[in-house]
């Protein structure tokens, strides 16, 4: 069966890795569209055989982004272009509320066009800091307060309300933290292991104690991509995560005791706003959707670095 599919936000991180994967199905056609913002052109594969193509273009701006999703017959878009990172989206917050424009555009766009169903990039945020661990998608209660936070919860109440008024299907996945190669160094895993192999001090924010649950790329991607081969989760909301809860703390002595590196540990000041004490998903949908063991930690940050891909 052949499929068209779009992906938005492409040259990011996790948006080049569905790329990678979705062009490993000859039946696909991508388009991978991205303002380049922070995206980077770097990310796309190297070769194309004629099943992909790469358009520069904004999913705020609503001329360019009608132009692209009416010149093609979509099947499936994924929609991953957002501003994206803790100081960026502090930083910018105008910015990041701008990014409901986007998710507008695409889902009124898509009903319009045909799509069969848009693959939505929520974010653990949705929950804040959180009021039961693990964190579970349909009890857990959504405590959003920051900008990129409440962008993302009203992300998936359009995608709910598409559903209800115009049978729009959907799929949202809450994506918790993922690395491996590829990941740009405004996020901590790929930002440790830089200084890690430079010998340039750990820069530990607080006393550490706060926890985060690595998950590697490949296992965010095969997961997701599988409730698009197998017609899984119409209409409903999977946490995309690991459940391997470390302290940050314990992951800055694990990558100088993978890399051998000399570097020291140092304790910056706490930051001010958005860093949540704990966050651990519960993954049974995920696991279900995997079908395989997850990537362990230490695996997934020699892999990362086996990659040489660690510097955008
Ligand atoms: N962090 C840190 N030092 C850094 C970068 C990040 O201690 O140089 C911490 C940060 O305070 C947070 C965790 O690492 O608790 C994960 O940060 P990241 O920005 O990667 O993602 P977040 O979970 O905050 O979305």
């Amino acid at each position: 069966m052949k499929r068209t599919i779009l992906v938005t936000g492409g040259a990011g991180f996790i948006g080049s890795c569905m790329v990678d994967k979705l062009i490993e199905d000859p039946n696909n056609f991508v388009v991978v569209i991205d303002n380049l913002s922070t995206g980077n052109i770097k990310r796309l594969p190297t070769e194309n055989n004629g099943n992909w193509k790469f358009i520069k273009c904004n999913s705020n701006e609503y001329r360019d982004i009608a132009a692209v999703l009416t010149s093609y017959k979509f099947d499936y878009v994924f929609h991953y272009a957002a501003v994206v990172g803790v100081k960026r989206t502090l930083e910018h917050p105008v910015s990041v509320l701008s990014d409901i424009q986007g998710i507008k555009y695409i889902l009124d766009l898509s009903k319009n066009t045909g799509v069969k169903r848009v693959f939505f990039s929520s974010s653990s945020e949705v929950y804040g800091e959180p009021f039961e661990h693990p964190q579970n998608e349909m009890t857990t209660p959504l405590n959003s307060r920051l900008p990129y936070a409440v962008v993302k919860n009203v992300g998936e109440a359009f995608l709910r309300s598409y559903k209800q008024e115009f049978d729009l299907d959907y799929t949202i996945f809450r994506f918790f933290n993922t690395y491996g190669p590829k990941q740009s160094s405004d996020f901590v895993m790929t930002r440790f292991i830089k200084s890690a192999l430079s010998g340039e001090n750990i820069t530990v924010y607080g006393d550490g104690a706060q926890t985060r649950t690595f998950c590697y790329r490949n296992d965010n991607i095969d997961a997701c991509a599988c409730t698009l081969y197998n017609d899984l989760h119409l209409n409903d909301t999977v946490n995309i995560g690991s459940d391997h809860e470390v302290t940050i703390l314990e992951l800055a002595k694990l990558i100088i005791q993978v890399t051998g590196s000399k570097s020291k540990i140092i304790h910056l000041p706490a930051l001010a706003e958005g860093d949540m004490s704990r966050r651990k998903p519960d993954i049974a949908k995920m696991k279900s959707l995997l079908g395989r063991s997850m990537t362990k930690l230490e695996e997934g940050i020699k892999l990362t670095i086996e990659s040489g891909q660690y510097y955008y």
